[in-house]
């Protein structure tokens, strides 16, 4: 199963991906991201790829 791999010092909070996948990323109250899992389940792939290229700072990837 791929893998999210979030680079948190790119991360600036913009949480477009948590728009995008709400169901995977969630920011909390201070801006910091969190992933409810790192494994990308087939069901959210499409959803996880689109967050990946909404991201303005490109702070995701996902990898084998
Ligand atoms: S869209 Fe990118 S910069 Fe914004 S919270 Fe998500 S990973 Fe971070």
């Amino acid at each position: 199963m791929n893998r999210i791999v979030v680079d948190f010092d790119r991360c600036e909070g913009h949480g477009l991906c948590e728009q995008t996948a709400p169901e995977v990323f969630r920011l909390d109250d201070e801006g910091e991201l969190h992933l409810a899992h790192e494994e990308v389940a087939p069901k959210d792939e499409r959803a996880v790829a689109a967050a990946v290229r909404v991201c303005p700072v490109a702070a995701l990837k996902v990898r084998p």
